[in-house]
């Protein structure tokens, strides 16, 4: 079939595939060979290179989701994140970043660039106008992350490629939180795409990568820098990464579809005094959240009423399960002030909005009827405890 007809679930599901010639199997054979032989000067197959068969086979149907001419995979979200950085920044350089990132993100900045001379500013605003302001002559990339953690603020991305592209500058986006399903920004004009594959590409919570995708030009740029850094990944998580993007579509329509609904239900609860998620009509960044993306996501966020303990209320789930990660089939919730954001200080947290009794929810694939059930068990228990205090 032509792989410009095809659909997103049959991308995700054949794009790429290795066939079995030997067998005939329904599956991609797994190559594990470090060492093949020498064919010609083009042809020098090694793991670092990028190159196994296994791994040109994912780069195919990874650069298809995100309608990317190309793309690399790598052994972590970072590994990604920091080979691309380093392909376009270099001494003397600067480069403009919104302020609420991934925390791996913004430590990779705070802690490596001043070392290697690279000017950076962080834009508080959400506003064209806030990247606008800080342009200088030596500013090469634009980087931004939306929808962010763990409040899910939009930025609009078509408005920062128009500003990027007018003033010559290259843009970055980490789009795990919305993943191919939800939002294809090369679509917008962004120049290059990342992704924690760890989160919904992955989906099972058992897979440490990582992807970018761009044009044929910028990734062979990427691969330069790439091959002397060594990010790539095991042949093994190739291939268990091939087999969980075959339900990539599945699993996230599903989760915008339960996110929603959740989100409404939290919504008008007499406990909870707020939800965060692009999704809903109150949310501040609607209307852009509505006309840049697919669907909304399966990420929200919400504060409990005041005097409910956040803590005790996380600790009386039973199905939800408390975690650092996020985008597995299972759902799971953290406390951004006590684990992804705990870095920060008081004053950064009340910066970015982030409250005590803030939890980051991530909604899996369960039936909601049972998610909506585990909360309100949780919270009359909580409830119970406040009275007898
Ligand atoms: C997890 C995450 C990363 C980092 O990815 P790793 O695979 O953990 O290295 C980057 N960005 C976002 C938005 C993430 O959630």
């Amino acid at each position: 079939m032509d792989s410009k007809k095809m659909g997103f679930n049959t991308i995700c599901t054949h794009l790429g595939e290795i066939k079995d010639e030997q067998f005939k199997g329904a599956i991609s054979p797994i190559y594990l060979s470090t060492s093949y032989a020498f064919e010609d000067v083009d042809t020098k197959r090694y793991p670092r290179y990028f190159n196994t068969p296994n791994q040109e086979a994912l780069c195919k149907k990874i650069a298809k989701l995100e309608k990317g001419e190309s793309s690399l995979i790598f052994g972590s979200g970072m590994a990604a994140i920091s080979t691309t950085l380093f392909s376009f920044l270099q001494k003397g350089d600067h480069i403009i970043l919104q302020r609420t990132l991934y925390g791996g993100t913004t430590n990779l900045i705070n802690e490596e660039f001043e070392k290697h001379g690279i000017e950076f500013s962080f834009v508080d605003s959400q506003t064209v106008k806030g990247f606008e302001e800080k342009i200088k002559s030596n500013t090469k990339v634009i980087y931004i992350e939306t929808p962010s953690n763990p409040l899910l603020t939009i930025i609009d991305i078509e408005k920062v490629a128009e500003l990027a592209k007018k003033n010559k500058i290259i843009t970055m986006i980490d789009n795990t939180f919305a993943s191919p399903v939800n939002q294809n920004p090369i679509e917008l004009g962004i120049d290059i795409v990342l992704h924690s594959a760890t989160k919904y590409l992955g989906g099972h919570s058992d897979i440490l990568a990582g992807a970018v995708v761009s044009t044929e030009k910028n990734i062979d740029k990427i691969f330069q820098v790439a091959k002397n850094f060594g990010g790539s990944l095991s042949d093994f998580t190739v291939w268990m990464l091939e087999r969980s993007i075959k339900t990539l579509g599945l699993r996230v329509k599903r989760q915008n579809k339960t996110a929603l609904k959740l989100s409404k239900w939290l919504e008008k609860h007499v406990d909870i005094a707020a939800v965060y998620y692009p999704g809903l009509k109150s949310h501040p960044d609607f209307e852009i959240a509505k006309k840049q993306m697919k669907g909304f996501g399966g990420m929200l966020s919400f504060e409990l009423k005041e005097g409910l303990n956040a803590s005790q209320f996380q600790k009386e789930l039973k199905l939800i399960k408390s975690s650092m990660s996020l985008a597995g089939v299972e759902s799971t919730i953290l406390s951004p002030t006590l684990t992804s954001h705990a870095l920060l200080s008081e004053q950064e947290r009340a910066l970015q909005g982030i409250k005590d009794g803030l939890l980051r929810f991530s909604v899996g694939i369960e039936e909601k009827e049972d998610l909506i059930q585990d909360i309100q068990q949780a919270l009359n228990k909580i409830k119970i405890l406040e009275l007898e205090h």
